[in-house]
C-alpha cells in the first residue's frame, strides 16, 4: 500500500490544452518535458504505458509533478497561496501575518513563565522576602490609623511583628518626616545588633 502510495506521488501529469490529465511515470513525464523543451514545431508520441495511445504535442499544456498539480488544482478552484505559504480559501482572508507575530509573542510570554517560575535560590528568597517586609513596613509608616498595613504591625498583632529600626530610619530619611509611630510594635534596641 505505502509502495503503491509512494509511487504515485512520483507519477508526472501530463496536462492537456483541453485540460484532461495523464498520469504517467516519471521517465515518460521527463521525455514528454524534453520533447516539449526542444522540438521545433509538434511530433506525435507514442506512450506505452497508457495503451499505446499517441500524442500529439501540439496538445500538450504542461507536464507537472504531484506538488506542482496539486497547487494548479487549488488555484484553479479559486485558492490562492500567501507569502506564508498557506493555502486559503476564495474571498479568504490571510492572517498568516498576525497568526505569526501572535506566536511569537505567545512563545516569548511561555519563555518568561518558565524564567518565573525557576525555583529560586535561598540568596534569592531572602532577598524577595526582605523586600516584601520592607514594603510592608513602609505601608505601615505610610498608613493612616486603622491602615491594614499600619493594624498588621501595631501593638499587640497577633503575628508579633515589629517594625525595625532600619527601616524607620531609611523611611525618615526618604521621606525627610518624623514617623508616627504610635501604636506600633518596634524591635528592642536589643535587636537592632541582630538585624544589622
Ligand atoms: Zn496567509
Amino acid at each position: 500500500m505505502t509502495n503503491e502510495l509512494t509511487q504515485y506521488e512520483e507519477k508526472k501529469i501530463i496536462l492537456m490544452k483541453s485540460g484532461l490529465i495523464h498520469w504517467v511515470t516519471a521517465e515518460t513525464g521527463d521525455r514528454m518535458s524534453e520533447h516539449l523543451a526542444n522540438q521545433a514545431g509538434h511530433s506525435f508520441l507514442r506512450i506505452k504505458e497508457l495503451g499505446n495511445i499517441t500524442i500529439n504535442t501540439a496538445e500538450v499544456e504542461a507536464v507537472y509533478n504531484h506538488q506542482q498539480y496539486t497547487d494548479l488544482c487549488r488555484v484553479k478552484s479559486g485558492e490562492w497561496q500567501c507569502s506564508y505559504g498557506k493555502w486559503h480559501a476564495k474571498k479568504g482572508e490571510c492572517q498568516c501575518k498576525a497568526d505569526y507575530y501572535r506566536e511569537q509573542t505567545r512563545k516569548k510570554q511561555e519563555e518568561e513563565e518558565r524564567e518565573k517560575n525557576k525555583p529560586q535560590t535561598p540568596e534569592e528568597q531572602a532577598r524577595s522576602r526582605e523586600a516584601i517586609t520592607r514594603m510592608n513596613e513602609k505601608a505601615a509608616l505610610n498608613g493612616e490609623r486603622g491602615n491594614i498595613f499600619r493594624s498588621m504591625y501595631s501593638i499587640g498583632n497577633k503575628s508579633g511583628r515589629k517594625l525595625r529600626r532600619k527601616t524607620i530610619e531609611e523611611w525618615e530619611k526618604e521621606t525627610g518626616r518624623k514617623a508616627d509611630v504610635d501604636g506600633l510594635a518596634i524591635e528592642e534596641e536589643s535587636d537592632t545588633t541582630q538585624t544589622p
